[in-house]
Order: structure tokens, then C-alpha cells, then sequence
């Protein structure tokens, strides 16, 4: 689709080519299903932090794409603010919204062992014949120009490359292991080198992690409507995404006086506004770590979080 508008994140729509699959839609009802219960069930609640290992596969196709490591430092560097509440632009959040503002507790590093146990700096660097990439996932296999996941139950991928249709895309808990992760555009990851306003504050990747821990969009994926659901309860009925720099208020769907929360990371605007997660969201990622991403946690807050 050549000239044609760039998409922000087109994970809807690789979610939905997955229900294709019957053992993907088990999982996520599975999910869903665990994450109701422990709402209801005021569920144990994680205090400690927990590190994700990431690693980073740059795809590149000119000298250019092959991003340096201070930019893949600084994309680190903003997950960690963001997913800590420890963003400076978090003062921003308005007044009504500032007790729901939470800290994931969630922590990043690059991973410092490959899966064979042998030390690595935590980023695969690969050379590729493939100009652009869709968003098929050829990205993710080595014999179609991209690289091979990691294995997905001990590290979060990453894919940096040039793409044709959007900034980024995810997949959800319960996808193939093979494809599982995190694609993000070469100009849109990180906050120095390749990256290009109003994408250059590091937020595709903190939206994309926010899917990939079953996060919806805060619109409820329902165009414009207001019938839709991001399954969470402390977020804003809000009729389609928000673009570019909104003021607050920004009113729809009758959600007056304080209207969408646009600047939430589940939103679609531009780097520079998108600043909190809320707690409704974090119980929700929680539910995703304590269910299909629980690999990724000390083996006593599994059993904990299980319980
Ligand atoms: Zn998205
Ligand atoms: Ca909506």
C-alpha cells in the first residue's frame, strides 16, 4: 500500500488473522476468563518487580536501519520510566485522573545470556535482502529475512526494521512461540538516532508491551462507537483513538466532565502525550503474568500469584 497513511499499532488486526487459529482463542478465553475471576476475587496482589529480559533484533536493509546501541539504550531507558511510573511527564496527568496513575513494576534489561546459557549483549544484528516489511511476521523467521525468536517463555522479543504499513505491533499471551513479541518501525524506537517526530519518546514500544501483556486499545476497538471495551474499569468509555496533541478535556460517548483519558499509553497519540497506565490496567497485565507470561516470574511469586 504505497503512499497510503501509516498505521500506529496494527495489533487488532494480526489478533484477529490469529482467531483463525482455535488454540489461540482457547488461550485468550482462558485468559479472559482468569483475569475476570481475579478482579472479582480481589486477587493477591504482586509488590515486588520483576525484570523482563529483552532481546532486540535489528533487521536492517541499509547501514541506517542498523541502529546503534544508544538508541536501543534509550528505548530501554523510557520502558523502565514508563512501566515504573518514574516517566518525568507523568506530572502531567490532570488532577482527576492522578490517583489511578500506577507503577507496573515492571523492569527491562537487555537479556546478558542467549538460550544456550553463553553470554550475549542482549541484541541479534541482522543483514537483510527484505526492503520493507510487512506485518506477515516474515520479520520473525530467519529464512524469510528476518531473525528467529528467542525462546518466547524466557524473553520478550523484539524486531526493529523498516516496515511499510505501521509503527508497531504485538502479539497477545497465547500466540505461537515463534512469532511471539514485539515489532517496532526503525524510526519510531527509541528517543535519538533514526528516530522522527511525534514518534521519537520511546511510546510504540510501552504500547506494544502493554498488548503483549493483554492490554486493549482504551477505545474498545469498536471504531467509533461507544459499545466497545478495553475490559478494564477505571478507564473512561471513550469512543474512537485520539491523534496527535489533545487538550484536556476531550469529551465523547457522554463521558463528561472528564472525558477519554487520551494521554493513557493505550491510546493513539502522539509520543509526547501519552504518559500513564492505570491501575485497572496494571491488575490486568498482572493477570497475564500470573497466567501465560508467569514464565518470566521467580519461580516463589508463581506459585504465589497462582495460589
Ligand atoms: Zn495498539
Ligand atoms: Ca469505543
Amino acid at each position: 500500500m504505497p503512499n497510503s497513511p501509516i498505521e500506529r499499532c496494527l495489533t487488532m488486526s494480526i489478533h484477529r488473522q490469529l482467531l483463525a487459529r482455535p488454540e489461540y482463542v482457547l488461550a485468550l478465553s482462558a485468559l479472559e476468563n482468569a483475569t475476570f475471576a481475579r478482579k472479582t476475587a480481589r486477587a493477591a496482589r504482586r509488590d515486588e518487580v520483576v525484570t523482563i529480559p529483552i532481546v532486540v533484533h535489528v533487521v536492517h536493509n541499509t547501514p541506517e536501519q542498523d541502529i546503534g546501541q544508544d538508541q536501543i539504550d534509550s528505548q530501554i531507558t523510557v520502558v523502565n520510566q514508563d512501566f515504573r511510573k518514574a516517566n518525568p511527564d507523568v506530572v502531567k496527568v490532570p488532577q482527576v485522573w492522578r490517583d489511578r496513575v500506577a507503577d507496573a513494576r515492571l523492569e527491562f534489561k537487555l537479556a546478558d545470556a542467549d538460550p544456550r546459557g553463553n553470554p550475549t549483549s542482549g541484541v541479534v544484528r541482522r543483514r537483510t535482502g527484505v526492503t520493507e516489511f510487512g506485518t506477515d511476521h516474515e520479520v520473525k523467521y530467519a529464512d524469510q529475512g528476518g531473525s528467529d525468536a528467542w525462546p518466547a517463555d524466557r524473553y520478550l522479543n523484539v524486531w526493529v526494521c523498516q516496515m511499510r504499513q505501521a509503527l508497531g505491533y504485538a502479539t497477545f499471551p497465547g500466540s505461537p512461540a515463534e512469532i511471539d513479541g514485539v515489532v517496532i518501525k526503525y524510526d519510531a524506537f527509541g528517543t535519538t538516532g533514526t528516530v522522527e517526530a511525534p514518534y521519537d519518546g520511546g511510546r510504540t514500544l510501552t504500547h506494544e508491551i502493554g498488548h503483549w501483556l493483554n492490554l486493549r486499545h482504551i477505545w474498545g476497538d469498536d471504531g467509533d462507537g461507544c459499545s466497545g471495551t478495553d475490559f478494564v474499569d477505571d478507564t473512561p468509555n471513550q469512543a474512537g483513538h485520539n491523534r496527535g496533541t489533545p487538550s484536556y478535556p476531550r469529551l465523547s460517548c457522554g463521558n463528561g466532565p472528564d472525558g477519554d483519558m487520551f494521554m493513557n499509553y493505550m491510546d493513539y497519540c502522539d509520543d509526547a502525550s501519552l504518559i500513564m497506565f492505570t491501575l485497572g490496567q496494571v491488575e490486568r497485565m498482572d493477570a497475564a503474568l500470573a497466567g501465560p507470561r508467569s514464565t518470566f516470574l521467580p519461580q516463589q511469586l508463581r506459585e504465589r500469584l497462582r495460589a
